[in-house]
């Protein structure tokens, strides 16, 4: 049995054949690579500068919004189906049930200008909110 140390992952191997792959071009985040041996082409997205470009947006955070302690009625539910598409695309009785068991929804990953935009839209529903962003002043 062959102790793997992982080192594969870094060199691309091709399906076909299992040689060498090198890259042959970038355009963008998407790179070609071509086996040495046999020709065969991989084409894939490279993930680590879309990392960089969510970087590049600000560091995330959340954004509570609760309803007063209250199981959420038509009216919280209605208005939560504004700000977030998950409830958007839910039908209404499926969103109100789903809003009667939580005591407030949570949207995470989001920028901070996210957060503010989503936080002044919640404050005119009349629901409350807080943002919680890791570096917060
Ligand atoms: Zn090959």
């Amino acid at each position: 049995m062959n102790q793997s140390d992982g080192s594969w992952e870094e060199t691309p191997r091709c399906r076909q054949c299992n040689g060498e792959l090198k890259l042959v071009k970038a355009e963008g985040p998407v790179e070609t690579y071509r086996c040495v041996s046999c020709g065969f082409e991989v084409v894939g997205v490279v993930t680590p500068r879309l990392d960089e470009f969510i970087k590049s947006l600000g560091p995330r955070g959340k954004l509570r919004v609760r309803w007063g302690g209250k199981v959420a009625g038509a009216k919280e539910t209605h208005a939560l189906r504004q700000l977030a598409p998950d409830l958007q695309a839910k039908s209404v009785p499926e969103a109100l049930a789903l809003l009667r068991v939580k005591n407030e929804w949570v949207f995470e990953e989001i920028t901070r200008s996210q957060a503010k935009d989503l936080e002044q839209k919640a404050t005119a529903l009349g629901l409350e909110s807080s943002m919680e962003f890791p570096d917060a002043q």
